[in-house]
């Protein structure tokens, strides 16, 4: 190992045939380290210190409720995939304190996303559209862009930002960044993802607002341009958005949950899809 992915990029994009079953020591790859996040009171949701890290959500924020906005739909938007017959297979990151349930997005507004595109490798549009394609169909989630910004990724990032989006709450941050711009992608880190929630005016019923997808470029570009390296960064961006949906990491590396990246990791399993439902079709919220 060494320097980042990158490494693990090589010989893997030079065997991209091979079941990773026959080359376990091909397969630890890209890491991506778990990034522990501060606002406010904020909970860790994730101290795993390897692997696609986990932004980590907040359980409110400081800045006062901005207002409804006028997108909010009085139905949801889009219905959910069916989940695939079974159970487990899927952790979440928050649930309500009372009820237990997953915490989830607000399936009566449109998730709204921007995208730093200052270490965009050159598919990067396409795999941020076809990872954001393949999310809003399996969890209805729909998702809307923003376009381009110049909002660097950040720790701290505040959950309403008047002066850059207006009084609402921000836009999902989708950012194209490298270590030396963003110390969570460190080391193999490939990409590190998580929503911020915050509570509702009743109990248990919290909800994620905004979040961020922060991924490495460059380590991420040179993955892509393999020969199977395409769909394996698209699954690298699969696994940081459903981060952003609201699922954690799992122990079973058939998941695309899972910490890193494996030969196999290209799309979800029927874990990760019964999390995707779980966390989807969440109730609408009318309060803010
Ligand atoms: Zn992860």
């Amino acid at each position: 190992m060494g320097d980042r992915a990158v490494n693990s990029a090589g010989p893997l994009a030079d065997a991209p045939d091979v079941p990773s079953s026959l080359r376990p020591g091909l397969r630890a790859l890209i890491a991506l380290a778990a990034t522990g996040v501060v606002v406010a009171s904020l909970v860790l949701l994730n101290d795993w210190g390897s692997v696609f890290g986990v932004l980590s959500a907040t359980r409110s924020v400081s800045a006062g409720q901005p207002p409804l906005p006028a997108d909010a739909a009085a139905t949801p938007l889009a219905t959910p995939e069916v989940a695939p017959a079974g159970e487990g297979g899927f952790t979440v990151l928050l649930r309500q304190e009372g009820t237990g349930e997953p915490v989830g997005w607000d399936p009566c507004r449109p998730l709204r996303y921007v995208v730093n595109d200052e270490y965009a490798p050159p598919s990067g549009q396409y795999l941020v559209q076809s990872a954001v394609a393949e999310l809003q169909r399996l969890t209805g989630q729909v998702f809307v862009p923003e376009g381009t910004t110049q909002e660097e990724p950040s720790d701290r990032r505040a959950a309403v930002q008047k002066d850059r989006y207006g009084d609402r709450w921000a836009p999902v941050l989708i950012a194209w960044s490298e270590p030396g711009a963003a110390s969570g992608l460190a080391g193999p880190v490939a990409g590190y993802a998580g929503p911020q929630a915050v509570d509702g005016a009743q109990p248990d019923t919290q909800r994620y607002v905004t979040g961020q997808v922060v991924l490495d470029g460059p380590q991420l570009g040179e993955l892509a341009a393999g020969s199977a390296g395409l769909a394996r960064a698209r699954g690298v961006l699969l696994h940081e958005l459903a981060h952003l949906m609201g699922l954690d990491h799992v122990e079973d590396r058939a998941e695309l949950m899972y910490p890193s990246t494996t030969l196999l990791g290209v799309d979800f399993a029927e874990g990760d899809r019964r999390g995707l439902a779980a966390v989807s079709g969440r109730p609408c919220r009318t309060d803010w």
